[in-house]
């Protein structure tokens, strides 16, 4: 049996890459906003409808620059239920992360919790759409606006993510988008920032490109542009991603049919009012961290193997000293990513379901 992992990249047809390199091949034009990247920009832009989308190397990258533009300095509330990028952006961009506990349906920063740990270093909230489901945006901002806090979203899970009739990418100050190739679209390697505010959007722009334009020098920066070549597969991923999603979507409603009426929590897309999910994960919560051990032993038995996202909470790492969150703790060790991906067979969503429920009680 082959392996089948958690996720697998979906690749464009080979012959319309071809066709992609061939034309790079004849202007020679590789990289620094050549035609492809400034096609994908526009096109990215118009697909989240937002003025000001810069498409960078790295989603981690774009969480530095978001960082740095809004000069935050001080303590930053964000989630310890999330990818470890997170937290070592503020950290690297020499802020504090200052870990909010989450809330146990939806695994997104729970806003109660907020007030507890503000204090007058407090300079922003750094929440995240995690798996592509929406943070409580609406109370987020309330919350931002009363303790005039900058809000960051981190979307590298949101992109395809709908709330209230916008993309989730346009909440909040900046979100940033993380385009590597785990993610449900992808540009190999890649990211984006993503704001409303033509102020910021100049110093991410010119933050992402050394912060000069020819001999022009505006700002201090860093290089966080991305190439021809990964701007080609974006452009061909980007035509194919209602495809790919429709895939993710048949695949993700298999799963439910075996497993709704068993004993793990599953967050579905309906739990949220006016929503469209892009299906980017499969996450089960077990009602013990034993079971779900026994059930990924089973699965690595047949070359199956999920992925414990997010184990561990980021508040525990070993390199900080922080308070405890207890919901997130709990959380992250009874949660398990099943495998999925727009092509993976429904027979081994089958296959995977009867060997999970043979490990529940
Ligand atoms: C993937 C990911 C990132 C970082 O993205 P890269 O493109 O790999 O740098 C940031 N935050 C979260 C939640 C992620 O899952």
């Amino acid at each position: 049996m082959n392996e089948i992992y958690v996720t697998k990249t979906y690749l464009p047809e080979r012959e319309k890459y071809d066709e992609i390199l061939d034309k790079i091949w004849q202007t020679n034009y590789v990289t620094n906003h050549g035609p492809y990247g400034e096609k994908l920009e526009s096109a990215l832009s118009n697909y989240l409808d937002c003025p000001h989308v810069h498409w960078l190397s790295n989603g981690t990258v774009a969480l530095q620059l978001a960082i740095h533009c809004l000069n935050l300095k001080g303590e930053i509330l964000t989630t310890p239920f999330t990818y470890v990028a997170t937290a070592n952006s503020i950290m690297w961009e020499k802020c504090t992360p200052v870990f909010v506990d989450i809330d146990p349906h939806t695994f997104a920063i729970d806003h109660k919790e907020l007030k507890k740990h503000i204090t007058s270093r407090t300079s922003a909230i750094l929440a995240v759409h995690i798996y592509g489901y929406p943070a409580p945006v609406k109370e987020l901002q309330e919350f931002s606006d009363e303790h005039n806090l900058k809000l960051i979203y981190d979307g590298a899970h949101a992109f395809g993510s709908f709330y209230t009739g916008k993309s989730l990418a346009n909440f909040g100050d900046i979100t940033t988008l993380s385009f590597h190739a785990t993610k449900v679209f992808h540009t190999i390697e890649g990211g984006a920032v993503v704001t409303n505010i033509e102020e910021l959007s100049e110093c991410l722009s010119l933050g992402a490109t050394h912060g000069h334009r020819y001999e022009e020098y505006i700002q201090e920066g860093i290089n966080a542009k991305n190439s021809e070549l990964h701007a080609g597969i974006g452009l061909l991923n980007l035509k194919n991603f209602q495809h790919i999603v429709n895939g993710r979507k048949k695949v993700f409603e298999h799963y439910l049919s075996h497993l709704n009426a068993t004993v793990l929590y599953i967050l579905k897309p309906d739990y949220f009012e006016d929503f469209t999910y892009n299906y980017a994960y499969f996450p089960v919560v077990f009602p013990s961290e034993m079971i779900l051990l026994q059930a990924e032993k089973s699965l690595n038995k047949e070359n199956i193997f999920p992925r414990r996202y997010f184990y561990p909470a980021l508040n525990t790492l070993p390199y900080l000293n922080t308070s405890s969150c207890p919901v997130a703790e709990d959380i992250s060790k009874r949660i398990l990513c099943l495998p999925l991906y727009h092509d993976l067979p429904l027979a081994d969503v089958d296959r995977i379901s009867i060997i999970l429920k043979k490990n529940l009680p």
